[in-house]
């Protein structure tokens, strides 16, 4: 194996559908990156935490109230452990680590491999022994434990793995920012006292820093005081000294950022947003992108494969589907559609109709992601659904364990299933997961997104919706506002209509009745177009490829810098 340049952390990497160390879009983006590097041969090395009780499984009782479940599964059946191990120090003990390795493949036989930490061991106590139990749990102690873990622990792990030559490490959200003080302790110049600014700026020069998310409660802060006990006293000082806390709280977010020597939000309005943010730093926009071939469904696999072979090696070719006859996408779109209906009718019983026009929602259930936006207004929704032969609604999504209003919108969402039917159809799939999200985003006809602006990064579901043909329908947020060509890749929901939940939904409800269904019904070329469009014109850009060379142009190359640097100088002397 090539030696690793980059070495890419995350608090969840969602590597294969049985491997249950993820929650949602920034696990499955992260493991879209690690696809596409092994694609590309880049070499790269990911770093994660091994999760035995996964995220949660997820179970709705007959009122859709959600329960949780651990999502027990069998690291040895997935993942090979590996003969090193390392020890660090957390709140005050030795804590022992396993590494775990996951071999992602890549289209021409390269591949990047995925390690995952585990303090599961009999060398530990049993708190150090729990701390890789679950994703996203316990309190804060329990989660900057396990941020250095992931932080401090990655730093030793790719050391004791023999991996001496990483250039770039990337940070994939602030969850993994303490890095930045294991590599603070191996790149000082003297050994004594605290590090310098001089130090810092080595350490910049091997940073990289992806924000994910405009939500302020997205950014872990912790008390130094919890920082001491946790971490020790010399990282906490090492911390203040250089001017890494905020008074007396660090903030992941802006620890990352000022150690980094490139940040990037994951589009361009979040760019814009997060500029906002953080007004001392320039903030890049790379925006997000899927792993086609992981989400393209067999049928439209095996479509670009007669008429462009060579796209999963080379994801550009996707713009030449505009000349893919229309008849062969409808063809390979109900083969979709059929599969998803299976699934639906296994999973809950209810059978759905092929021929009816079928919505798609499906994402994590939270206020400001307005899942239940389309069901607003019932009667109206009915009345549409009248009009034309009837609608169908397959909806899916977890709630984070203590968001009770996340948890209130799938009850309000499972309530209208009960109280609409006949024209109106609405199922919720359990336990959304990356074998939901494949047959979701292929199987519907119109992909729906109505979250309030400016509050979803990027999200990434519409986008596996296009490699597969499938329409957006979207509020102007996100990577949509780049995708966004009306009538051609989908149909953008009234830009002007903004947090107006009200006018948002007006807006919608006309698309629906006078645009879509119409265009649905009784135009089914147009629709075939727009169809065929999302794949020539949204496929072919945001995908992981384009990304990953985004980031290796933009982030990780440092030679590019080095020119930007002694072309600047030039310009100073001249
Ligand atoms: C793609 C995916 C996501 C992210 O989609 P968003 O549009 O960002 O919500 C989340 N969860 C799963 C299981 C996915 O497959």
């Amino acid at each position: 194996m090539t030696q690793p340049l980059v070495a890419y952390v995350s608090m969840e990497i969602a590597v294969a559908p049985n491997v249950a160390t993820y929650s949602g879009g920034l696990g499955v983006l992260a493991g879209d990156v690690v696809r596409a590097a092994a694609d590309a041969g880049y070499p790269m090395a990911a770093v994660t935490l091994l999760y035995r009780d996964g995220y949660f499984r997820q179970h709705l009782d007959a009122d859709g109230l959600q329960h949780e479940e651990p999502q027990s599964w069998r690291p040895e059946t997935q993942l090979e452990l590996l003969s090193p191990i390392v020890t660090i120090a957390i709140s005050g003990r030795p804590v022992t680590v396993g590494i775990w390795r996951y071999t992602v493949s890549g289209v021409d036989g390269d591949s990047v491999p995925v390690y995952f930490l585990d303090t599961d061991r009999p060398e530990n106590d049993d708190a150090a022994r729990g701390l890789t139990r679950a994703l996203y749990g316990g309190d804060a102690r329990y989660r900057l434990e396990q941020e250095t873990l992931l932080g401090v622990g990655m730093v030793a792990a790719l050391e004791a793995l023999g991996h001496e030559h990483i250039a770039t490490y990337h940070m994939n959200e602030g969850h993994s920012a303490l890095l930045v003080l294991a590599l603070l302790e191996r790149l000082r110049a003297t050994p004594h006292g605290p590090p310098t600014f001089d130090d810092l700026a080595r350490v910049r020069e091997r940073c990289v820093f992806t924000t994910h998310t405009p939500v302020p409660a997205g950014h872990d802060c912790f008390g130094l005081d919890l920082a001491h006990d946790v971490l020790g006293p010399e990282y906490v000082t090492a911390l203040r000294a250089l001017g890494l806390a905020d008074g007396d709280v660090v903030n992941m977010t802006h620890l990352a950022l000022r150690a980094s020597h490139f940040t990037n939000a994951v589009a361009l309005k979040h760019g814009e947003v997060s500029r906002l943010m953080f007004p001392d730093v320039h903030v890049h926009a790379i925006t997000n992108g899927v792993h086609a071939g992981t989400w393209a469904s067999t049928p439209f696999g095996e479509l670009f494969d007669r008429h462009l072979p060579g796209w999963r090696r080379d994801n550009w070719q996707l713009r030449q589907a505009i000349g893919i006859p229309l008849d062969e996408i409808a063809a390979a779109h109900a083969v979709a559609k059929h599969a998803l209906i299976d699934r639906v009718a296994h999973a809950t019983g209810k059978l759905l109709d092929p021929n009816r026009f079928t919505i798609g929602l499906a994402r994590r259930a939270t206020a400001y992601k307005r899942n239940d936006l389309i069901l607003r207004d019932t009667e109206r929704l009915a009345a549409i659904a009248r009009l034309f032969g009837g609608i169908q609604i397959v909806f899916g999504g977890k709630a984070h364990p203590r968001d009770w209003d996340g948890k209130g919108m799938i009850q309000h969402i499972v309530g209208a299933a009960h109280a609409l039917s006949g024209n109106v159809d609405i199922v919720y799939v359990e336990d959304y997961d990356m074998t939901w999200g494949a047959a979701l985003t292929s199987g519907s006809d119109i992909w729906l997104n109505t979250p309030r602006p400016p509050n979803e990064a990027s999200g990434t579901s519409g986008m596996k919706a296009a490699v597969n043909g499938v329409p957006s329908l979207s509020v102007m947020d996100g990577w949509w506002i780049e995708g966004a060509l009306d009538g051609v890749t989908g149909w953008s929901i009234d830009a002007e209509s903004g947090c107006d939940d009200e006018r948002t939904a007006d807006a919608l409800y006309t698309l629906l009745q006078h645009t879509i269904l119409p265009a649905y019904v009784r135009d089914r070329q147009h629709y075939l177009t727009v169809m065929r469009g999302a794949i020539a014109f949204n496929a072919s850009h945001f995908n992981a490829q384009r990304m990953l060379a985004q980031y290796a142009i933009e982030a990780y190359d440092p030679a590019p810098a080095e020119d930007n640097r002694v072309a600047a100088k030039r310009l100073r002397a001249g």
